[in-house]
């Protein structure tokens, strides 16, 4: 039985009468489900059972809204094994990763439904005689969610819950990798009782549907996460109509690692930044900027420990590394891995498809480390969304920034140091939206603001406290009140 779009209440087949596989990429003989290939008539009824539903929502007190999402997140958590297997099926990141993950959800629901209670604007002093002055919130009305597939449930869970907490009503469409994931989550909003047409769930490609979501009338705003490409065409087409836009995009995310540190702390810091998840998260370390004086001795730390990690299925317990989330992915790792052997950078270790057994029936690559890498060659400015890291030498801090600083991107980026000066100048000089200290690039929480600057981010932050910003309108009020 095809997994359904979910419109105005109801969970419906797509006009079009196709479907098509989510399949797990660590065994291409397991089909995930099907799903509704849908087309422009299914986007035009979601938008439509949005638009009906708006102004009761709206209506709805905010910590009334904010009670379905706790409901949801209860439901979800009452789930939590299975939503995770279901995850790691349609994604392949590991059992343990899937599971913070579906955790992670839960605890965005559970958030954004307490700013249900907060929801906080401005009373300001009038400098006339008895006019009080304030501001207030007001949501947008319908606005469109487009997700990628590398955080399947986080992503649309941190779109959803601020955006129908502020009174928004939404369209999501989830990538068509893995859309099982977000389907859980509506499955959980639609059994808390949210009202019909408060949230709809609709399916299939981007390149199908998503000019029929973008021109929709009634669309008032876009939350985008994934690729630049994309995410540079619906800029182009939400601002010539005005629309407001959020775009969450790729990263090139480096890790300065001064002759202080601590190596083992390093190592263990890149490794999991690096090679995680397989190495997609857009706050992935691809590049390690290293003080000359330990390159070495840290490089054959790295070595060791990346030959070290456990690659396979990742529901087999004891696995790190799950494989690329698909053929392309796979591909586009591999065909990184020969442009960075053709620019003359050194494999150090990994730099080929994982074949024999098991393997045979999934996307593995291994983990990837190339030494040598200058700033001009093509794998350390671009994006490969795998798991392919490039080390690249210092000559001292200023030059590391310069390294750091000198490309196009500029989402996440660390420095492993206890030298308290440098580290100061490195959060205050570096071009990032996310910037740790002895930490992973990755690794966010829920409740801090997140985003990007230079190419990698454009509008306003998502999550935390700052998320409500994009899914409302400040409207001011000046009320004399005694006469
Ligand atoms: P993608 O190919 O850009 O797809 C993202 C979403 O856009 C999917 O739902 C996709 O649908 C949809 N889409 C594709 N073409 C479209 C079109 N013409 N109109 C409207 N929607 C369209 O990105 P991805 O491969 O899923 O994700 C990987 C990228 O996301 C990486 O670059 C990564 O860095 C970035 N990312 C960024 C963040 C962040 O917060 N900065 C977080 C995670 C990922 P289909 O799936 O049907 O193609």
């Amino acid at each position: 039985m095809p997994y359904l779009n979910f419109i105005g209440g109801q969970w419906v087949p797509s006009c079009t009468q196709r479907t098509f596989p989510n399949v797990n990429p660590a065994n291409v003989d397991d089909v995930v489900g099907l799903f509704q290939a849908s087309g422009p008539q299914d986007v035009a009824a979601a938008f439509a059972a949005a638009e009906s539903a708006q102004a009761a929502w709206a209506a709805l007190p905010a910590p009334r809204r904010g009670e379905y999402l706790f409901k949801a997140a209860e439901l979800l958590e009452s789930q939590l094994a299975s939503a995770a297997s279901d995850m790691t099926r349609e994604e392949g990141k590991t059992l343990p990763e899937a599971t913070g993950e579906v955790k992670r959800a839960i605890n965005i629901l559970r958030y954004f439904g307490g700013e249900g209670s907060r929801m906080f604007s401005y009373q300001i002093p009038s400098e006339r005689d008895n006019v009080f002055c304030f501001t207030m919130r007001k949501p947008l009305g319908v606005v469109a969610l487009i997700t990628p597939w590398n955080f399947p449930s986080a992503i649309p869970a941190w779109k959803l819950a601020p955006a129908l907490v502020a009174g928004n009503t939404v369209v999501l469409k989830p990538a068509s990798l893995a859309p099982l994931s977000a389907l859980r989550l509506v499955e959980a909003l639609e059994q808390a009782g949210i009202p019909a047409g408060v949230v709809n769930y609709v399916t299939g490609s981007g390149g199908a549907i998503g000019d029929a979501m973008l021109e929709h009338a009634s669309l008032r705003a876009v939350s985008f996460t994934g690729s630049c490409d994309v995410g540079n065409r619906l800029y182009d087409k939400a601002t010539r109509r005005r629309l407001r836009v959020q775009l969450e995009m790729g990263g090139k995310n480096p890790t300065i690692v001064l002759a202080d540190a601590n190596l083992d702390v390093a190592a263990a810091t890149l490794i999991n930044a690096a090679f995680f998840s397989t190495g997609q998260k857009c706050t992935a370390c691809s590049r390690a900027i290293i003080e000359r004086s330990v390159y070495e001795p840290l490089v054959d730390k790295l070595v060791a420990r990346t030959r070290a990690l456990k690659i396979g299925n990742g529901l087999e317990s004891g696995v790190e590394i799950g494989p690329a989330v698909d053929e392309s992915q796979l591909e586009t790792d591999l065909k990184y891995i020969e442009i960075g052997k053709n620019e003359g950078a050194k494999l150090l270790c990994g730099g080929t498809r994982l074949t024999g057994g098991a393997y045979d029936k999934g996307f593995f690559v291994e983990p990837t480390i190339f030494g040598d890498v200058t700033p001009g060659m093509r794998i350390a400015q671009e994006e490969v969304f795998g798991p392919v890291l490039a080390l690249m030498v210092a000559d001292d801090f200023e030059d590391a920034m310069r390294l750091a600083n000198g490309v196009r991107f500029g989402l996440s980026a660390a420095i492993i140091s206890n030298d308290i000066s440098r580290v100061h100048q490195f959060v205050n000089r570096i071009e990032a939206g996310l910037i740790t200290v002895n930490l992973p690039t990755a690794g966010v929480e829920y409740q801090l603001p997140f985003g990007g600057t230079k190419e990698s981010s454009f509008g306003m932050r998502e999550q935390g406290p700052l998320a409500l910003d994009f899914y409302t309108e400040s409207r001011t009020v000046y009320m004399k009140h005694t006469f």
